[in-house]
């Protein structure tokens, strides 16, 4: 593999590479590595992959958790809900009617849109050396379930 000389490539959990945040969430958003852009981010819908192919960084640690369905809802509700006001004030639809128009579309778009959020989620997560991305574990890891330190 060729890797371009302008390029900061991270191979594993090199804490010193540059971590430009947008550049890192668009390239999650676009199912990239963070790191070094060409890997694949997701092996399946919404399942990361463990290492990146191309330079080996680690995935696994990252925890994305509530946050990309809690943007999807916050971004697609506002949009949903606006769509349905507006067409509500200019035409008489039956209440079916818009059921069929705006369920669908709710449907489709969470389902294209929370990967692509997922991803950005975990491209800022890299950037921001969150959860182990740079190098080191989050604080509580080092403390059991009863609280002693391990
Ligand atoms: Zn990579």
């Amino acid at each position: 593999m060729s890797t371009p000389t302008n390029e900061v490539v991270s191979y594993g959990d090199t804490p010193d590479v540059e971590r430009p945040l947008g550049r890192s969430i668009m390239r999650g958003m676009l199912n990239r590595c963070p790191a070094c852009g060409s890997g694949k981010l997701f092996r399946a819908f919404l399942k990361p992959v463990d290492h990146c192919a191309a330079c080996g960084e680690a995935m696994y640690h990252h925890r994305a958790d509530d946050l990309p369905p809690y943007l999807v809802i916050l971004v697609l509700g506002h949009v949903v809900v606006g769509g349905f006001m507006l067409t509500d004030m200019a035409f008489v639809l039956p209440v079916w009617v818009h059921l069929a128009i705006w369920a669908p579309i709710t449907i489709i778009t969470a389902l294209v849109s929370i990967q692509p959020i997922k991803g950005g989620v975990i491209g800022l997560q890299w950037a921001l050396k969150m959860h182990g991305f740079g190098g080191n574990d989050d604080e509580p890891d080092d403390y059991d379930a009863s609280g002693r330190q391990a």
